[in-house]
C-alpha cells in the first residue's frame, strides 16, 4: 500500500517560540485525528529549529524534515548544512528541488543529482519536488519537463533507492499564488509521473511510490485533490503555517 503524506514547508517563518507555538497547536488540532494505516505527517521547519522540533514532536504522529541540504560530506563550504548534520538533530527527511531553491539559488538538476545522493547515502528519505513553469504548460511542454526533471536527477537510482523517494509534484505557477492546479489537471500529469516510474523501473514499484501535490492547496480543496487515484498527498506552503488549516488538510487525507 501506498503511502498517503501531509508535509508541510515553513521555508522561511517562524523564529524558534513561533516554532514552539505552532507545534504546540498543531499537536493540539492533531490530537482527536485518527490517522489512517500508513499515513504520515511532516513538517519542516528552518534549519536553526530543526532540533527544537524534533525534540518537542517526539512519541507524536508529527514527523520532522529538512529544507534543503549541501551535498558536501563536509567542510569549507560556509553557511552551509550537511546530511550528518541534518540525522544528528533527529532529522530524517529533506526536502529537495524546491522550485524556490531552483529558481532564486539556480539549483540544476545536476546539482540536485548529488544532493539526492549525498542524501541518500547518509539514510535521508528526499521529498524531491519538480514542476513546470507557466510557459511550459502555455506551450504544452509540461510534460516534457516533468519528465526530463525526473530523468535527470532521479533515473540513475537504483530500484532500492527509490523506496527513498517522495515525489512532490509542484506546478510552479501554483505554488504561493492562491491559483492551484485543478484536481483533474494533478490527477493527469501524477499518472504520466507515474507510467514514467513504470517504464523506467517495473508497475510494481511504480505503485508504491507516492506522489505528493503542491501548489495553494487549502482546507477548501484538499479533500477534491486527494480524492484522485495518483495523487497520494501535498506538500503544502502558506496553509501549512496556520494550525488549524494544516490540520484540516490532513484531515483531508
Ligand atoms: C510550496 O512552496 O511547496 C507550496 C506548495 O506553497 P503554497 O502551498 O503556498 O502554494
Amino acid at each position: 500500500m501506498r503511502q498517503k503524506i501531509v508535509a508541510g514547508n515553513w521555508k522561511m517563518n517562524n523564529t524558534l517560540d513561533e516554532t514552539k507555538k505552532l507545534i504546540k497547536e498543531l499537536k493540539k488540532e492533531l490530537k482527536s485525528v485518527k490517522l489512517k494505516k500508513d499515513t504520515r505527517v511532516i513538517i519542516a521547519p528552518t534549519f536553526v529549529n530543526l532540533l527544537t522540533a524534533t525534540k518537542k514532536t517526539k512519541k507524536t504522529k508529527i514527523e520532522v524534515a529538512a529544507q534543503n541540504m549541501h551535498q558536501a560530506k563536509n567542510g569549507a563550504y560556509t553557511g552551509e548544512i550537511s546530511a550528518e548534520m541534518l540525522t544528528s538533530v533527529g532529522v530524517k527527511t529533506v526536502i529537495l528541488g524546491h522550485s524556490e531553491r531552483r529558481t532564486y539559488f539556480n539549483e540544476t538538476d545536476k546539482l540536485l543529482t548529488e544532493k539526492v545522493n549525498t542524501a541518500l547515502e547518509n539514510n535521508l528519505e528526499v521529498i524531491f519536488c519538480f514542476g513546470e513553469q507557466l510557459e511550459d504548460r502555455n506551450s504544452e511542454n509540461h510534460f516534457k519537463v516533468v519528465e526530463s526533471q525526473l530523468k535527470n536527477a532521479l533515473f540513475h537510482l537504483k530500484s532500492e533507492d527509490i523506496k527513498n523517494i517522495i515525489l512532490a509534484y509542484e506546478p510552479v505557477w501554483a505554488i504561493g499564488t492562491g491559483q492551484t492546479a485543478s484536481a483533474d489537471q494533478a490527477q493527469e500529469m501524477h499518472a504520466f509521473i507515474r507510467g514514467l516510474f513504470a517504464s523506467e523501473y517495473s508497475q510494481e514499484l511504480a505503485d508504491t511510490i507516492s506522489i505528493l501535490y503542491g501548489g495553494s492547496v487549502k482546507p477548501n480543496n484538499a479533500e477534491e485533490i486527494f480524492s484522485k487515484p495518483d495523487v497520494d498527498g501535498g506538500l503544502i506552503g502558506g496553509a501549512s503555517l496556520k494550525a488549524k488549516d494544516f490540520s484540516a488538510i490532513v484531515k483531508a487525507i
